[in-house]
């Protein structure tokens, strides 16, 4: 029945979800009624998509259609409330996807409070201007009253602050000196409908939906997403048209592939740009990451700056800051200088440890004054706070732990290993 080159619904847009409906003989208001169950209703099986006629969800299923619905293996919860899910495929591939919910202060994975810098007309080289939490439940009545909701609705909404970190690839080929994904290698891309099941999977099981609940999404998880560029793209518009997240709650972190970098500036419908710098020169970046051989700072500085920005957007640099080897006051004046007059702002991300890795975390007052350094030069700086560490969920921790969680070498400084399965 001339189904796509795939078998599963999700990843399907529009257009080719009309295409299956119609070469099925079916109605094409039956292209709405399945884009909805999909993606907004985020059915798992054929059978739950009770507005489709029995017979036809029964040739959908003889023609070996099925929903692609992800599966949530394994949920790790940390104390700080993140949750690491262990999501798995057809093939028996997984990968991580990181919920981390409202209130963090911090972790909108660009280092504006998740969700507020929407709002905002950016970053300030005074700071990062961003409504305290306390605030939020005078916000929340306010809105109640203008909108006539009962309170609890409104409580229910205020998971505004949630962020899901997604991953685009099982494992990575980038290999980052300080990442455990690295050590994975890469096994494959996921497609666009295990990169958008991440999403659907995780707001079904928080029982969260955009655009009640203010979800922001960060391409930050396993895999480098440029590599898998079709499928990323293919995937941002799919979480914007059909899931109904805001174009402007995402954003997508490279390690900077430079030619998709700009081809991704050409895109109609694209997430916020993070690119890693993770270094202030060619022969340190080089060293920490390989990639830099091939696309030096000087061809990534260019597209960053050729990089056409929206209205009120900036571009992000991540910089993971390892003891004595990156984090000098030398390293931050000269991170300082590449960035000089650009539209960006940047986070510290004080390296979170692993097995395997040899590089150390900088005790806070190091990164403060690397802070300081970036802030007196005119550069936002903002300070990332770790999430789930002790479940091996925050930045450059995803290997699917589970693996190896037993293993005695694990059992290292800083690092609770108790993760807590609960499904
Ligand atoms: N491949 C993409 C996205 C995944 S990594 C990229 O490189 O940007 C997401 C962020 O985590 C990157 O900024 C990366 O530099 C950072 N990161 C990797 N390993 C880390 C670690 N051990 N501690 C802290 N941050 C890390």
């Amino acid at each position: 029945m001339g189904v796509p080159p795939t078998s599963s619904l999700l990843g399907l847009d529009r257009g080719e979800i009309t295409a299956l409906v119609s070469e099925a003989g079916e109605p094409s208001y039956r292209a709405k009624q399945i884009m909805d169950a999909v993606y907004r209703q985020r059915a798992e099986t054929l059978a739950e998509i009770s507005t489709l006629p029995q017979e036809f969800r029964e040739r959908l299923a003889q023609s070996g259609v099925t929903t692609g619905a992800a599966r949530i293996e394994k949920k790790f919860v940390s104390v700080d409330g993140t949750v690491r899910y262990l999501i798995a495929f057809a093939d028996g591939q997984s990968v991580e996807t990181v919920w981390m919910p409202e209130g963090d202060g911090g972790e909108a994975g660009d280092g504006s409070e998740a969700g507020a810098e929407a709002e905002s007309s950016g970053p300030g080289t005074s700071g990062a201007k961003v409504p305290s939490a306390e605030n939020e439940p005078i916000a929340a009545l306010k809105r109640c009253a203008t909108q006539n909701r009962a309170p609890q609705d409104e409580r229910r909404q205020a998971h505004g602050r949630s962020t899901i970190c997604i991953s685009s690839q099982v494992g990575c080929a980038v290999d980052c000196q300080f990442c455990l994904t690295a050590l994975l290698g890469v096994k494959r891309n996921l497609t666009a409908g295990e990169i958008v099941g991440q999403v659907c999977a995780v707001l079904k099981d928080q029982k969260v939906s955009p655009p009640d609940d203010r979800i922001n999404l960060v391409f930050m998880g396993m895999g480098e997403p440029l590599l898998n560029y079709e499928n990323f793209v293919k995937a941002a518009r799919l979480l914007v048209e059909a899931v109904g997240i805001a174009e402007r709650r995402m954003t997508v972190s490279t390690a900077g592939i430079v030619p998709r970098i700009r081809d991704f500036g050409g895109e109609a419908i694209r997430p916020k740009l993070a690119i890693s710098l993770n270094a202030s020169n060619d022969a340190l970046r080089t060293r920490l990451m390989p990639v830099n051989k091939k696309w030096t700072l000087e061809m990534l500085m260019a597209a960053a700056r050729e990089f056409p920005l929206r209205t009120r957007e900036w571009i992000t640099f991540e910089y993971v800051l390892l003891g004595g080897v990156n984090d000098t006051p030398e390293n931050a004046r000269e991170a300082a200088e590449l960035l000089r007059g650009m539209r960006c702002k940047v986070n510290l991300i004080a390296l979170n440890p692993g097995p395997g890795i040899d590089f150390t975390t900088p005790d806070a007052e190091r990164v403060a004054v690397f802070q300081k350094i970036l802030r007196e030069a005119g550069i936002p700086a903002f300070v990332r706070r770790p999430r789930g560490r002790d479940i091996y969920a925050a930045c450059g921790q995803l290997k699917r732990t589970v693996e190896v969680s037993t293993s005695p070498e694990l059992q290292i400084q800083s690092i609770s290993l108790s993760p807590t399965p609960e499904v």
